[in-house]
């Protein structure tokens, strides 16, 4: 008997012990965060990062299956989140999105602004002029159009944090496509925007950059051999690819105080790829 007592104390204790270790895990407690691209790849781990710190989503994507597939896995964590169905490049549809958004929870917080396409590593001759036309609207002006309607509401409460989803393609030009390398590049540059225009204003506003992250976007670049020796992870010093969870958690942070004082820049996560 004085054992079961004893294991259970010692095991409560523990918990208890390890519980405290690992700290403040409410950063983001009620904060409204917009995901675009939430249904897959790097957008649903943001959420589930951002989730995980107590904020509540908004996933927005063209395939609301997809969204709904994210809203399954935050309900398994606990996570509150509604799916938007929107197509970024869209204003209409962005400003139905931001609407409904408001009319549910009420304010923006946070956006995270992920969804994009790659067209691969085409050089120019391979580069059709429809493709380097979608890549654009979808990359630039789709972050541009959901941050436009965004903003204001932002403006409204004195405080909020922008995150735009660019690339280490956006840092160097040997990575990708014209288009998509000019997307990443220019996606940089309405963050810097933003961020000087708005900084007296409580609004902060930065770029990641990933580098090669496991995601279905790049699994045709890397073929069947995933091993050091594969042409897309032998030039990378960790030798692997990066995990999903690794870039959400960057989100997490930069949308939190904690990241009070940065505003405006690029943050390359790329295990020193681009160094
Ligand atoms: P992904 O294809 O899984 O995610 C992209 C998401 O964007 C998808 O859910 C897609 O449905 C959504 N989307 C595409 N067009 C849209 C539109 N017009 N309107 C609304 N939603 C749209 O790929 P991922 O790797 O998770 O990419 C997420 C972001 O990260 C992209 O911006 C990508 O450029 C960037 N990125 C990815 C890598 C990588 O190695 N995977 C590296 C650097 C940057």
């Amino acid at each position: 008997m004085w054992i079961s007592k004893f294991i259970f104390t010692y095991s409560f204790a523990y918990g208890w012990k390890k519980f405290h270790e690992r700290g403040d895990f409410t950063k983001l407690k009620d904060r409204i965060a917009i995901v675009t691209g939430g249904g897959s790849g790097i957008g649903q781990s943001i959420a589930m990062e951002l989730a995980k710190e107590g904020a509540k989503l908004a996933l927005v994507g063209r395939t609301l299956g997809k969204l709904e597939t994210t809203v399954e896995k935050l309900k398994e964590i606990n996570g509150e989140a509604i799916a938007v169905s929107a197509d970024v490049s869209d204003s209409a549809q962005v400003q139905k999105m931001v609407q409904e958004v408001i009319n549910h929870y009420g304010r923006i917080d946070i956006l995270c602004n992920t969804a994009g396409i790659f067209d691969g590593p085409n050089d120019y001759l391979e580069t059709e002029e429809e493709v380097f036309e979608s890549v654009m609207n979808i990359n630039v002006t789709g972050t541009f159009l959901v941050s436009k309607y965004v903003l204001p509401h932002m403006l409204k409460q004195g405080k909020g944090v922008v995150i735009n989803t660019s690339s280490v393609a956006g840092i160097r030009s040997c990575y990708a496509s014209p288009a998509y390398t000019a997307s990443k590049h220019a996606v940089i540059g309405l963050t810097g925007d933003m961020a000087v225009k708005y900084a007296t204003k409580g609004i902060r506003s930065v770029a990641v950059c990933p580098g090669f992250i496991e995601t279905e976007m790049i699994s045709d670049l890397l073929g069947d051999k995933i091993d050091e020796n594969n042409p897309v992870i032998a030039p990378i010093p960790m030798k692997r690819l990066g995990r999903v969870e690794e870039i959400g958690k960057v989100f997490a942070f930069l949308a939190s105080d904690d990241a009070s004082y940065i505003s405006g820049v690029p943050i390359i996560v790329d295990g020193a790829l681009t160094v």
